[in-house]
């Protein structure tokens, strides 16, 4: 290996080494300089806090100087307050001390009170004692005595009331029974005319006793107007079908008795007249006892009436029934039927036989054998009555309807048979003397005698024969053991009222107007018996034609008029009323007995 080293070598040599010197230089730099960096953050955080001290160091001094003047203030306000506290205690001990000597002067006074009740009491026990006895003694005897008198004031009542009904039929009056329905749904409907008038929901019209209604008369501007109404029985709204019926019961024994019966219920439409005669029928699910409550006359009389045949068994009774409808001022045979046998409503005609009897010729009987096979019949046919719903209700009846049930009665009775046949001879002497004589007596008339005088004529379909009907006794009939035969009514008439209070129009309108003339010839009908005109228009209508027997003849006829109790049918109810009264003062003939046994009491 060579000794000699060149220059250039040496130089490179040289230069490497001054570049590691330099590089490492520039380490050391780079390692100052982020030395540097670090210082300088370092110094940043050290100014920051420095900064932050300074400032938490002037907030204390501020607060401490807030502080210092709240508290000045502060202590301002309480040595105030101090000073209030002070002059209301004053005040209060003040106060105090008043109250002090009141409280002590109300226990001295009522210490006082106290021994005075003590004298008192001890007076009282003492010399008053004996009397206040003697008192509550008296007045224990006045109430037994009141209770006398109350229970005696009933039974009078009763005994007034057994007068009064025998006195009717005496007289031969036409009883009159009212109902009075309740507010239902209908009546809070205010009429466009009724303006600002008293509100038509209004009760009006009170059943106040059981024999009176209360009118009071409501008009705008004008004091309130009472007015009464008696008659034979009023019910009231809360009286139940029952109860209304139980007053009609006695009027079935008379029909067994040999009286001939009709009951008629009066009243403007919606007033509760098929409510009354037919009832309403419950919501299905109804128990049977409650749809029996809701029945109404017809049905319960006709259970009634089968009733009391079940318990004459020695008698035989054949019942027939009849349904009649007076539409338009035609009489219509409800149980009519057509080639096919359907039912199918048949027009007939009302005439008076020459023995003074009123019938319906070619009229349809159904012989009947218990109560369910009237219904039955009824309400099969009930369908075919002309109905039209009103603005008062949508169930309003547009026709008068009739139903009829005949019961001929037979008595095997040999003592009955023995009154008859002595009955029968007295009746023989008198006619020979001419003693009894009456116009509807022409049987007695041999003249009249050969007169056809069939009341009813029976349809094929009746199995009874017709019986020879005899409204006044004949040798004939008591001799021979004829069944005599009464007749039961049952009439449910269309209601009076005003075209604009029920709102019809068309053909309706002639529907109404028939009715309205049809229950103004029975008004006149009644005015005329009233009065014992000697000429009664019976024959101005189909209706009172029909019912000539019921209302002028010898039949018990109650008429049951049936009102509304509100404001907005005040005319119709004083209507109705005015009817009821005026067919009060009916002296018809008395009622009469279709039988010639006398009744053993
Ligand atoms: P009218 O035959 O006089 O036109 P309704 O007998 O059809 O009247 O009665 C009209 C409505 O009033 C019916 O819905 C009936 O059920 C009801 N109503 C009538 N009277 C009474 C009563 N006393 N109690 C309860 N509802 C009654
Ligand atoms: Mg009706």
């Amino acid at each position: 290996m060579p000794l000699f080293i060149n220059r250039d070598q040496m130089f490179a040599h040289q230069i490497h080494l001054l570049e590691h010197k330099l590089r490492s230089k520039e380490e050391r730099i780079l390692e100052l300089e982020t030395e540097n960096a670090i210082l300088h953050l370092r110094l940043a955080e050290c100014l920051g806090k420095l900064r932050r001290d300074h400032e938490e160091e002037t907030k204390a001094e501020s607060h401490d100087q807030l502080q210092r003047s709240t508290h000045k203030i502060t202590r301002s306000a309480v040595l105030k307050l101090l000073s209030g506290v002070q002059a209301v205690k004053q005040d209060l001990s003040e106060v105090f001390a008043v109250y002090v000597s009141f409280a002590t002067e109300l226990e001295e006074q009522s210490k006082k009170l106290l021994e005075k009740v003590e004298q008192t009491r001890s007076c009282l026990n003492g010399h008053r004692g004996d009397e206040f006895q003697d008192l509550q003694a008296h007045v224990a005897a006045l109430e037994r005595s009141l209770e006398e008198e109350r229970e005696r004031c009933r039974a009078e009542k009763q005994k007034r009331k057994e007068l009064h009904n025998m006195l009717v039929e005496l007289r031969g009056n036409i009883r009159v029974h009212c109902r009075v329905r309740p507010v239902l749904h209908f009546d809070h409907i205010q009429s466009s005319t009724s303006g600002s008038g008293p509100a038509s929901s209004e009760e009006v019209v009170h059943a106040i006793t059981d024999d009176s209604v209360m009118v009071n008369s409501l008009k705008t501007g004008m004091p309130m107007q009472n007015k009464m109404f008696e008659f034979e029985r009023v019910h009231g709204p809360e009286d139940s079908q029952d109860a209304v019926f139980e007053e009609v019961k006695p009027l079935l024994t008379s029909l067994l008795d040999g009286y001939n019966v009709c009951i008629m219920a009066y009243g403007q439409t919606g007033s509760g007249k098929t409510h009354t005669m037919m009832g309403s029928q419950p919501p299905e699910e109804h128990s049977g006892m409650q749809q029996e409550a809701q029945q109404g006359i017809i049905p319960k009389a006709a259970a009634e009436l089968f009733r009391l045949i079940s318990e004459k068994p020695a008698e035989s009774h054949t019942v027939e029934v009849s349904v009649v409808e007076v539409y338009n001022n035609e009489v219509f045979d409800l149980l009519a039927k057509n080639e096919l046998g359907n039912v199918a409503s048949h027009r007939r005609d009302v005439i008076t036989t020459s023995s003074g009897v009123t019938q319906v010729t070619s009229l349809t009987y159904e012989p009947v054998r218990n109560a369910s096979e009237v219904m039955q019949i009824i309400g099969s046919v009930l369908k075919l009555r002309a109905h039209c719903p009103t603005l008062i209700h949508t169930d309003s009846s547009r026709s008068h309807l009739i139903v009829t049930l005949n019961i001929s009665s037979k008595s095997p009775n040999a003592l009955a048979l023995a009154r008859k046949l002595q009955s029968a001879k007295m009746d023989m002497q008198r006619i020979t003397h001419k003693e009894w004589w009456s116009p509807r007596c022409r049987r007695a008339n041999p003249a009249a005698r050969n007169a056809s005088d069939k009341p009813y004529a029976s349809s094929a379909s009746s199995p009874c024969p017709s019986p020879s009907y005899s409204p006044c006794p004949s040798p004939r009939h008591s001799i021979s053991q004829t069944p005599f035969r009464t007749r039961l009514q049952l009439v449910d008439l269309a209601g009076s009222e005003c075209v604009g209070m029920s709102g019809v129009s068309g053909a309706a309108l002639w529907e109404v107007s028939c009715i309205n003339r049809s229950l103004s010839a029975l008004s006149d009908v009644l005015g005329a018996l009233a009065e014992q005109r000697p000429h009664v228009p019976y024959r101005n209508s189909k209706l009172t034609h029909l019912l000539q027997d019921a209302i002028g003849g010898d039949a018990k006829l109650l008429v049951m008029l049936c009102v509304s109790p509100t404001q907005r049918f005040i005319t119709e109810s004083l209507q109705s009323l005015g009817f009821g009264s005026r067919a009060r003062q009916v002296q018809k003939e008395p009622p009469r007995r279709k039988n010639n046994t006398l009744k053993v009491k």
